[in-house]
């Protein structure tokens, strides 16, 4: 046994110390919360039983004798329900979300993706340089946007999202050819013989100064859209599910998880991707080595919420209708 997985084995919320908690906290959505908050599992709970057919039947982390110590540890435990607290919390903005809403947070891979802005670059605005990861992007607070760490200027200039939004196809996914074009424009000088008009706008393939490209919303659409708002939704809203059992947060969680399956096999990083200027290697909706955890976490955030989605019809009904509606091929009329 690896020494983590003794560490973990080992571990009783009661015994945790300060940086120990915060390693919860840091991996609220994965496994060692559920190993934290629920203390050493019995020889009965190491795995559930496959089907004949070897399907997978229920959770594969989070069956029913894990989650049911967990949550007398979070009903027990001072400690332990603090953490849960702090996971609630954090799931709250996509739990304040309606289901349409969180649908439409996931992306198509129709608009080019960058690792940065510039990796070597500067602020448009105060010429400052702006090194590869610095750009600031809080998605929830300012949607399609990005912040220059000096002089606190956004950009693009455009308002994108009106853009992006009537570039969606009838799957609901963005094609440029679709989009109005008369909508790129500098929101600050929307006069067309405003010199300024044209000044920060990005139409998804980078705002262009002569030689000089910043991938503005290709960045975006990584740390933002996708990191932020798609990725970290799934992940807090399965977490809160473990921690409370809470189906609302589940059901939000599945929401997310099954526009981001319709989608994700389009996306590859290495035909759509833009890396220090260049191409790029592999990867989905990231480059390779993000790609990787991103799409395990969204394995086990499954495995944490696949039991509430089974008896979650609302969920069925909902998914169905956007099916029709974006004439998706799988139905989705039933939770299997
Ligand atoms: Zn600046």
């Amino acid at each position: 046994m690896s020494s983590f997985k003794k560490r973990i084995r080992e571990t009783h919320p009661e015994d945790l110390t300060g940086p120990q908690m915060l390693a919860a906290r840091c991996l609220a959505a994965g496994i060692a919360l559920t190993a934290i908050l629920a203390g050493p599992p019995s020889k009965a709970a190491e795995s559930p039983e496959p089907n004949r057919a070897g399907a997978k039947t229920q959770s594969t982390f989070c069956h029913a004798e894990v989650i049911e110590r967990l949550r007398g540890n979070v009903a027990g435990h001072p400690r332990a329900a603090a953490v849960a607290k702090e996971v609630r919390a954090a799931a709250q903005p996509w739990l304040d979300m309606s289901d349409a809403d969180l649908w439409s947070l996931m992306f198509g891979a129709g608009i080019p993706r960058s690792w940065m802005v510039w990796s070597n670059g500067h602020c448009p605005s105060c010429n400052q340089n702006v090194l590869m990861y610095a750009w600031k992007i809080d998605a929830m607070n300012r949607p399609y946007k990005l912040m220059c760490p000096h002089c606190e200027e956004l950009f693009p200039k455009n308002d994108f999202h009106a853009f992006y939004h009537s570039g969606l196809d009838k799957h609901g996914v963005f094609q440029h050819a679709l989009a109005d074009r008369s909508l790129l424009y500098n929101e600050a000088h929307p006069d067309l013989h405003d010199p300024l008009h044209q000044f920060g706008v990005d139409d998804g393939e980078g705002y262009r100064d002569g030689e000089k490209t910043w991938w503005f919303i290709g960045t975006y659409l990584i740390y933002g859209q996708w990191k932020q708002l798609v990725l970290g939704g799934i992940r807090n809203l399965s977490a809160a599910y473990v921690a409370t059992g809470d189906s609302a947060y589940a059901h939000r969680a599945g929401v997310l998880l099954d526009r981001v399956a319709d989608l994700y096999t389009t996306f590859n990083f290495k035909d759509q991707g833009v890396m220090y200027e260049g191409p790029a290697h592999a990867g989905y909706v990231s480059t390779w080595h993000d790609a990787c955890e991103e799409t395990r976490e969204l394995a086990l955030a499954y495995d944490q919420v696949r039991d509430a989605l089974q008896k979650d019809k609302e969920l069925s009904v909902f998914l169905s209708k956007k099916a029709k509606q974006f004439e998706i091929d799988t139905p989705k009329n039933s939770p299997e």
